[in-house]
């Protein structure tokens, strides 16, 4: 099955992950029936949350949240608050949600809620309410045996922290409702860099495997926000990585000589955009993916790695997918004809929902991780994956991405038929 040769522009969300899946069923054989009841999500809900703005208006949003299959254990997925989310898009997130829990072996099935606003227009007592009544109208999907909800873009501990207290005022004090909590309410340590420190991990052992050593190679960085700055972080202090670029959204900046992460992290928490620190040279977004680097990380948006912008052109050894769906599968194509590997999405950036269970299991042990046992078991986890990743692709001679696939929908397949379907 070849991918279809779509723009992403007209490809939606739900059509990316159809084309990605059907490669890696067929590798596996996996049954017509089986295919449905993995394709299609397990539940579903559309609700109307009315919200009364700080003039006394009431305006009335439209949110999601969807529950693509809990075979192997509770729902798991985070809520975002953006313009363009809609039905496909959170569809299609609640999927890949299903394919990261199960890559990493942990007892999650997948999910995703959205609502479809522009939060950046709301006061902070707008966004509460918001919360609180999105939250008071997907309750009956929650809990932390059903539904356990974690932020995503343009969400965070703060969100968290108001569906926590809406879902306590129901059910009594119920920490395990939801994960990427303030570490004051039950959170766990290491939660906010998770995702950065799994996707060096990941570069890691692919440092080790394909000889692209980590130490003094250039890595360039699409986005400066959790993942991005995390990770640029983490890369130059802990493996001796050079991070030459990094952008946001309104440019970025280079520097041969590698970037001074820590100084440039300072400058972004005041609020100062990556373009205008002094420690570099200015460059355009569309300039970044034309530096040559040995791995290059989409931290920022999906749809950015396409065919007509710049999967051609691209000048790196590794493409390692920080953000969720950046590279198109046409673009995906082509980066595997000019020989560049792709590190996958689902397997690269699963290090925020893995400490999203370890936060879990905490709360329902009534336990606290220190921070070194929480990297520890994060480390172990994802290398394991990347390891039977990197084993199956070898074997069967396909890509990172279909066999991360394969080795996903097998385990929810195989949950599914003991399931009794
Ligand atoms: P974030 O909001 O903290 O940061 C996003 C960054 O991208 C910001 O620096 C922003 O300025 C930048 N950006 C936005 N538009 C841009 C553009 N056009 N060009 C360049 N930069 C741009 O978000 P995040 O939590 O770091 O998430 C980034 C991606 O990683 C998203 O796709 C998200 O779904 C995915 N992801 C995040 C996590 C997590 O734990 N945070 C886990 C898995 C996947």
């Amino acid at each position: 099955m070849t991918a279809p040769a779509t723009p992403r522009s007209a490809m939606s969300g739900k059509a990316i992950v159809a084309s990605q899946f059907d490669r890696a069923a067929d590798l596996i054989n996996l049954e017509g029936y089986m295919r449905r009841i993995l394709m299609s999500p397990f539940r579903e809900v559309q609700v109307e949350v009315p919200v009364r703005m700080d003039d006394g208006r009431i305006e009335v949003f439209t949110g999601y949240r969807i529950q693509h299959n809990g075979a192997r254990g509770p729902c798991k997925g985070g809520i975002r608050y953006h313009p363009d989310a809609d039905h496909d898009e959170v569809l299609g997130l609640a999927a890949i949600m299903t394919w990261k829990t199960a890559l990493m072996d942990i007892p999650f099935g997948g999910a995703k809620g959205g609502v479809t606003v522009d939060p950046k227009k709301l006061s902070k007592l707008e966004l509460e309410r918001l919360t609180r009544r999105f939250t008071q109208r997907i309750s009956i999907m929650l809990g932390p045996y059903r539904d356990i909800p974690a932020p995503d873009v343009n969400t965070n501990a703060q969100v968290m922290a108001w569906i926590l207290d809406e879902y306590s005022s129901r059910h009594g004090y119920t920490p395990a409702a939801v994960t990427g909590k303030p570490v004051s309410l039950g959170g766990s340590l290491g939660r906010e860099e998770a995702t950065g420190r799994g996707v060096m991990y990941v570069m890691m052992e692919y440092a080790r495997d394909f000889g692209v050593p980590l130490k003094g190679s250039r890595v360039v960085i699409q986005g400066f926000g959790n993942v991005g700055g995390h990770l640029a972080r983490l890369v130059a202090a802990e493996a001796g990585a050079k991070v030459v670029a990094v952008s946001d959204v309104n440019g970025g900046i280079v520097n041969e000589q590698g970037l001074d992460v820590p100084a440039l992290l300072a400058h972004g928490a005041a609020r100062r955009p990556v373009s205008e620190f002094p420690g570099g040279q200015a460059i355009t977004n569309a300039a970044l993916w034309t530096i040559p680097c040995d791995w290059l990380v989409p931290a920022a948006l999906g749809g950015v790695i396409t065919r007509e912008a710049n999967a051609r052109t691209v000048d790196c050894r590794v493409v390692v997918e920080g953000a969720n769906e950046p590279t198109t599968p046409t673009a995906d194509l082509i980066l595997a004809e000019r020989g560049i590997a792709v590190i996958p999405d689902f397997l690269a950036n699963a290090g925020g929902v893995t400490v999203s269970y370890y936060e879990w299991s905490q709360n329902l042990q009534q336990y606290r991780w220190t921070h070194e046992q929480v990297n520890r078991e994060l480390q172990a986890t994802i290398t394991k994956a990347y390891v039977g990743v990197r084993d199956l692709a070898k074997q069967r001679g396909v890509t990172f991405r279909t066999a991360a696939y394969a080795i996903a929908l097998q385990r929810v397949a195989e949950a599914e038929r003991l399931r009794g379907n």
